[in-house]
């Protein structure tokens, strides 16, 4: 047993790199989520060969060194993922039983490259990858191209801001034609677009790639006047952040179903993709009750959409390569 979990181990961190780091994944993510899947469920039932370089207990790749580092002010963490209705319900129990009676913000999940950007006395001034959830890359001249982040606030908010930066479909077509016409290799999804154009280093080139964000949390609460994640969301739009308007305050399972149903069937009408939804813990006392593992908020989590296309996608790649 201990062979068949460095094995998978291995394998996954190998995945992990080629994703995170190369920006090129060489399998699906459903693959990747089940083959995760399966690991921590075998970490679980044998914890005496879980390693602390496991994939299970780490965030995102690793950090490339063409880029400046920076250790982020509190870590930037990943999400726990529901694949199925029960363990949905396995979730809220766990919140009931922790925290009581619970309202839910549902929001997307957007499927772009997740960023923190930091301002101080309302002027932005550094704007980092995830990387590895402690130390990211520092990508501020490619972020302050994005037309949708604010390089001055009306109030002199000093805090970070985390969101998803993302590439609307329609640049990521305009953009895989040009590459096409050009003899270029086309990008294989938009989220893969996104991280590549933030992560080069002339930023005309990102300048040109149209990309967008949205964001949804802060790291430091005093700079807003807000007790639940809608409070939050309401403050960032008012102080001139870009926030996802599809979002959705719930007061129940059934109603986070329907919101999931409504999203699997509507999700290709939107400019830009999503992979899932996220489901929190709407009031900050409760997400505080909960706390943190050591790789996600134990107040949220994210259900993730069963992923067909990219099957096909990479199938295809694969084919003409
Ligand atoms: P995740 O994508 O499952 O979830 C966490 C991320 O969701 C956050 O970091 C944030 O960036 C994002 N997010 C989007 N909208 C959000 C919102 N409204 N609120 C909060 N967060 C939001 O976890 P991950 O650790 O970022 O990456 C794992 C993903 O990468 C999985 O989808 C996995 O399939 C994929 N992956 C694929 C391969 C591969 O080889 N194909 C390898 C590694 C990882």
């Amino acid at each position: 047993m201990e062979e068949k979990i460095k094995a998978l181990q291995d394998k996954l961190n190998r995945y992990n790199y080629e994703y995170h780091v190369l920006d090129d994944p060489t399998i699906p993510d459903s693959e990747y989520d089940r083959l995760l899947h399966e690991l921590i469920a075998l970490e679980e039932q044998y914890p005496e060969f879980k390693s602390d370089t496991s994939p299970t207990v780490r965030v995102g790749g690793e950090v490339l060194s063409r880029f400046e580092k920076v250790a982020h002010d509190t870590p930037m963490l990943s999400l726990g993922n529901a694949f199925n209705e029960e363990e949905l319900w396995a979730f809220d129990k766990r919140v009931r039983e922790a925290v009581g009676d619970v309202e839910y913000m549902c929001e997307l999940k957007i499927d772009g490259l997740a960023v923190s950007l930091k301002y101080e006395s309302g002027r932005f001034v550094q704007g980092t990858t995830r990387g590895d959830g402690t130390v990211g890359e520092n990508i501020t001249a490619n972020l302050r191209t994005i037309r949708a982040i604010p390089l001055t606030l009306d109030r002199p908010l000093s805090f970070e801001v985390r969101g998803e930066a993302y590439m609307p479909k329609s640049s990521f077509e305009k953009l895989n034609e040009e590459k096409e016409q050009n003899g270029d290799t086309p990008f294989q999804n938009p989220r893969n677009a996104a991280a590549g154009s933030l992560r080069q280093l002339d930023p005309k080139l990102a300048a040109k790639r149209n990309l967008s964000i949205f964001l949804y949390s802060v790291n430091d609460l005093t700079e807003l006047e807000a007790e639940t994640q809608s409070e939050a969301l309401d403050e960032l739009d008012r102080a001139g952040f870009r926030t996802n308007r599809e979002r959705r305050l719930v007061s129940s399972i059934d109603e986070v179903l329907e919101y999931i149903e409504y999203w699997e069937n509507h999700r290709n009408d939107l400019e830009y993709d999503i992979d899932g939804i996220v489901i929190k813990v709407n009031a900050f006392s409760g997400q505080e009750e909960m706390g943190y593992t050591a790789k996600s908020p134990r107040w949220a989590i994210a259900y993730k959409f069963p992923a067909e296309e990219v099957v096909t996608d990479l199938i295809d790649i694969e084919l003409t390569v």
